[in-house]
């Protein structure tokens, strides 16, 4: 049978070994940036050293190459148009060294891919030198889906290998070690080997759950480790604030569980959540406790991380884009602002107490932003505690409802039109903000027709 392939790929040994580069220009530098990845000791030929090298352990010859230069070398790219870069195109192909001459694909030996580098981990992308472009590309997204600490992952698994197979006999149970170990982001050497120790004795190894902040609400608003993380996950736990777009990022034949708050529907209570992602770790499976925004600010984290705590369940806590942010963004508020604003406070104004309440009206008053979450039904009520502790009723704020989602609405006034409670909000959930900050953000979308009480300074 034929393939397609005019290449093949492979991964071929240059440590210690030689490589050559003729030429010392930019193209020069390109390729010495590429093989500077390796453990191979790279040569540089050229009698013009335009572009610097400085930054590569490289040995630079201020010269013409000659041929005795290429005995023994591993490798050669040509990358100028010279009578040495002629002569040493002639003196690789008698000596057998495999060749690149750069641009001119009809001259080469072999191509280079483009590389996703997480030493010892490699992916190398090639397009038979057709089109470059596309691997580049490919080559951007392959870089998204791989964790900085991969490649340590593998490593940690070489090293671990001896010991693997002296510890665990069946291969099946080896397989789901290295599974569960290669999908754990950040573990060091003590970590892999209680890992280990873990699967050696129960045969399954332990489930994991990782605390997730999903962001308010658009797909794009993940972070990648969320994403990579929601890949991996053999459960998603998530909250009813979280769209289905967003559990849908997950992988697809992961169990989907929502432990969602909505109004009129059954919803568990935290404690039946905590016993939930508990006895789901505990029969091995890696849980993605998926929150809105970001898991630490109002999610219960605390309370879930507790009870994780107390079974002795591994836990990892991925941060999210908390929807105070997402409503500064939308509306191009600046909630610290130089002269303005010192600080910023997130508070809930759901149960907040009257002392609360003079506390921030207090920090509002001295120009700090306050964003005030769970407080959209309550708006009103909140604006008015506000003023009754002292706040101005010129004090501008800024309403944002669905932030960071495509169909995000804004309001804006001041605390005193708030108050008198006229605002017809539309669903969803959303963010006050309160301060002189907030004028000058850029609200020019705002339904209320308060906006124009901002006085800018
Ligand atoms: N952990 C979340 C907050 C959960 S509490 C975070 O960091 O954003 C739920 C409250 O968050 C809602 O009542 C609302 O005030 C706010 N919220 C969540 N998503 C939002 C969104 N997309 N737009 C505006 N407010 C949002």
């Amino acid at each position: 049978m034929m393939g397609n392939l005019n290449t093949f790929p492979l991964s071929f040994k240059v440590k210690g070994k030689r490589i050559i580069i003729v030429g010392g220009g930019d193209e020069a530098l390109n390729k010495v940036r590429l093989v500077s990845k390796t453990t191979g000791s790279i040569e540089i030929y050229s009698p013009v050293i335009e572009s610097d090298f400085s930054a590569f352990d490289a040995q630079i010859f201020t010269r013409a190459l000659t041929p005795p230069d290429l005995i023994g070398a591993a490798l050669v790219f040509v990358a100028e148009e010279s009578d040495a870069a002629e002569l040493a195109k002639v003196e690789a192909r008698r000596l057998g060294i495999p060749l690149n001459v750069v641009d001119v694909p009809g001259e080469c030996d072999f191509y280079t891919p483009s590389i996703v580098e997480r030493a010892p981990l490699t992916v190398a992308i090639s397009t038979e030198g057709d089109a470059p472009v596309l691997a580049r590309l490919v080559r951007a997204q392959i870089e998204a889906l791989l964790a900085p600490g991969i490649g340590k992952i593998a490593s940690l698994a070489g090293g671990l290998r001896q010991k693997v197979e002296s510890l665990i006999h069946d291969g099946a149970a080896r397989r789901r070690f290295y599974e569960d170990l290669v999908t754990r982001p950040e573990m060091d050497r003590q970590a892999a080997e209680n890992l280990l120790a873990a699967h050696a004795a129960d045969g399954s190894g332990q489930g994991i759950v990782w605390l997730i902040g999903a962001g308010p609400g658009s797909e794009d608003l993940l972070t990648l480790r969320a994403q990579r993380l929601l890949q991996q996950a053999d459960v998603i736990v998530h909250d009813q604030l979280v769209p289905a777009a967003v559990v849908e990022m997950g992988r697809r034949d992961a169990e989907q569980i929502c432990v969602g708050k909505a109004r009129g529907h059954h919803s568990f209570s935290q404690a039946q959540i905590n016993a939930l992602i508990v006895r789901l770790a505990k029969e091995g499976k890696k849980v993605a406790r998926l929150k809105s925004g970001d898991p630490m600010v109002f999610g219960r984290a605390g309370e879930e991380i507790a009870a994780l705590r107390a079974a002795g369940i591994d836990y990892d806590i991925v941060p999210g884009v908390s929807a105070a942010f997402a409503a500064a963004a939308d509306t191009a508020t600046p909630i610290t602002l130089r002269q303005v604003s010192t600080g910023f406070v997130i508070a809930t104004a759901h149960g907040a107490e009257d002392a609360d309440l003079a506390h921030w009206a207090a920090l509002a008053q001295s120009g700090l932003t306050l964003s005030l979450y769970m407080g959209k039904a309550i708006a009103a009520e909140t604006a008015g505690r506000l003023l009754a502790h002292g706040a101005a009723a010129d004090l501008p704020i800024g309403i944002v409802v669905n932030a960071g989602r495509a169909d995000h609405q804004s309001y804006a006034g001041t605390l005193g039109a708030l108050a008198l409670g006229a605002v017809d909000f539309v669903d969803g959930p959303a963010v006050i903000l309160v301060g002189r900050a907030v004028a000058h953000g850029d609200w020019t979308d705002a339904a209320s027709a308060a906006a124009d009480q901002f006085k800018v300074a």
